[in-house]
């Protein structure tokens, strides 16, 4: 089949992004309802997902969602099985949820390490997982799997943020060694440094905003909407032969010291 624009097109297909009522994960979430995708968002907090999926549906997308925190097993299963019990498929899963946490690596306390770990990679692996068994039955699907810099890159404070999104980008290539031949493709999505919420000790940090500015070949902050081409393409049948793969949204960030 010869190639056309519209295999960017998500026309049909329902995308669940975890995360989804702030930051990054909503403005994907955003970018995927353009592309045509039906939404799925997700928040541990019911009210706060009503609030963002009314605002979603009056800028014209089709919203539905689902409550989970994606370190409770046994809650996000029921969510996502329920969901496709009732509802229908979820095509494309994006695994977005992830918490910053920052102290020298030698003060890092083991409470932290543990959450940052549960919610970061613990929490791509049992939502993966949950998701990937309907798509295996289905014989396709599409997983992002939000990764960092940091899964290339260390700094100061963040070791234990490295080590998870370090792991997610080798999640990821497991997930394309054991589910390509189901029709599945995992990829990763490794943003830059992007001013949202979790990054707002650094936004505020007018050295590190400098510093930042001048380490990024862009020279420049990313905006969340410039992830979201990235994200069509990934989601999309555009795609289809990508696996395993990890793409660097950072303004050059990674390609130079
Ligand atoms: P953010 O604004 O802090 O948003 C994070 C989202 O994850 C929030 O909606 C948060 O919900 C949700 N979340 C946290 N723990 C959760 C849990 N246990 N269950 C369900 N949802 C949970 O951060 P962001 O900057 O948009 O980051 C989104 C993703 O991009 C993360 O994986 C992050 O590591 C990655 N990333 C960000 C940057 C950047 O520059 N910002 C760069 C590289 C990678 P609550 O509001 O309830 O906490």
């Amino acid at each position: 089949m010869s190639f056309t624009t519209t295999s960017f097109q998500l026309d049909g297909r329902r995308a669940l992004i975890t995360g989804s009522c702030k930051g990054i994960g909503l403005e994907l979430a955003r970018g995927l309802g353009s592309a045509g995708a039906s939404l799925v968002i997700n928040d541990r907090n019911l009210q706060k997902a009503q609030a963002v999926a009314s605002q979603l549906r009056d800028e014209g997308l089709s919203v539905e969602i689902a409550v989970f925190d994606v370190t409770d097993r046994t809650q996000l299963r029921e969510a996502i099985n329920g969901f496709e019990a009732q509802t229908g498929a979820i095509d494309i899963l994006i695994n977005n949820a992830g918490i910053q946490r920052r102290a020298p690596l030698e003060d890092f306390s083991a409470e932290d390490w543990h959450e940052l770990m549960r919610v970061n990679l613990d929490g791509v692996f049992h939502v993966s997982q949950a998701v990937a068994q309907h798509m295996i039955a289905r014989g396709r699907g599409k997983i992002i799997n939000i990764c960092s810099v940091q899964s290339e890159l260390a700094r100061p404070t963040i070791a234990p943020y490295a080590a998870s999104k370090g792991a997610v980008k080798m999640l990821t290539k497991g997930m394309c060694a054991e589910w390509a031949r189901h029709g599945i493709q995992a990829n990763g999505l490794a943003p830059g440094y992007f001013a949202t919420e979790m990054n707002r000790a650094l936004v505020d940090d007018q050295g590190f905003s400098e510093w930042l500015c001048k380490r990024t070949p862009a020279g420049r902050w990313g905006r969340v909407e410039e992830l979201c081409g990235a994200a069509v393409f990934l989601a999309s049948s555009a795609s289809d032969f990508v696996n395993g793969q990890t793409l660097f949204v950072d303004g050059g960030l990674t390609s130079v010291v």
